[in-house]
């Protein structure tokens, strides 16, 4: 079965931590041990597994990607005007795979699982699927 995360964004630029959610729909599926595979379904919004402890990781990476691709940079031909947000979405990646063991994702002490906003606020479709 495939299952769907709603992921409401409030700023045009930010890390959302979407473990509570990716854990709810874990334990909805009585899923003990495999894996589980997550998809953004958008072009300005990505997922990345990073450090949840102090929010000022978030933060930085926010700050640095808007740095590294500055939204309205000149030479970006895209009508929409959001192309630091699709290359942002395109550096970070549309999918995560976790592991899941005795019913949680395996994590580091000091990993969380976010969805990068690039082009919000929005809101945002993650798909998931599990395997054996
Ligand atoms: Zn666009």
């Amino acid at each position: 079965m495939t299952r769907f995360l709603e992921v409401q964004t409030r700023r045009r630029e930010e890390l959302v931590d979407i473990g509570p959610q990716v854990r709810d729909a874990i334990r909805a599926e009585g899923v003990e041990e495999g894996s589980i595979y997550l998809w953004s379904m958008h072009t300005t919004c990505a997922l990345t597994v990073n450090e949840n402890a102090d929010p000022d990781v978030a933060r930085d990476l926010v700050w640095k990607m808007g740095e590294l691709v500055p939204e309205g940079e000149r030479g970006f031909r895209h009508g929409e005007g959001n192309s630091d947000a699709h290359v942002k979405t395109s550096l970070f990646g549309p999918g995560l795979t976790l592991i899941i063991h005795q019913g949680e994702p395996i994590l580091g002490t000091w990993q969380g699982i976010f969805l990068a906003e690039w082009d919000g606020p929005r809101r945002r479709r993650v798909a998931v699927k599990f395997s054996p």
